[in-house]
């Protein structure tokens, strides 16, 4: 897609709103945005993210690794997450949210609920008072 603007620009040359704008002008070109409710886009991206899972499906921890290095693999990994990313600026678009701002909050929640000093090398669940809730860091 070489009629993409900033094509070959890596992650530290693009800002978040650059994709966001790439996304934007990708769906307006294709009158798609009557497509882009909420719904359709929340489902789209956790299809995209089992995509991800896909990748990996069957493999045991150090095997996930070394698929993850494979030179034969990594472009295929790569697609899905640009379609998850994809489908997420899209989400965020579509809602007119901040997605930085939005995961800097997140991130100070997140420091709270898992002290750097208690969580250092280890992750347990939380209390049975969270039980139900995500497990992970970013959850
Ligand atoms: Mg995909």
């Amino acid at each position: 897609m070489s009629d993409v603007p900033g094509v070959g620009m890596g992650d530290a040359a693009t800002t978040v709103a650059d994709l966001r704008q790439l996304m934007r002008a990708f769906v307006a070109e294709r009158d798609w945005e009557q497509f882009h409710t909420p719904k359709n886009l929340a489902m789209s991206l956790a299809i995209e993210a089992a995509e991800v899972m896909e990748c990996f499906q069957w493999l045991d921890a150090a095997e996930s690794q070394r698929r993850g290095a494979d030179p034969a693999y990594r472009e295929p990994i790569a697609e899905e997450l640009a379609d998850v990313l994809c489908y997420l600026l899209s989400l965020a678009n579509a809602l007119d949210l901040d997605l930085s701002a939005a995961m800097r909050r997140k991130l100070v929640k997140n420091a709270v609920k898992y002290p750097a000093g208690e969580f250092r090398g280890r992750f347990e669940r939380r209390p049975a008072s969270d039980a139900g809730r995500e497990r992970g860091a970013t959850g």
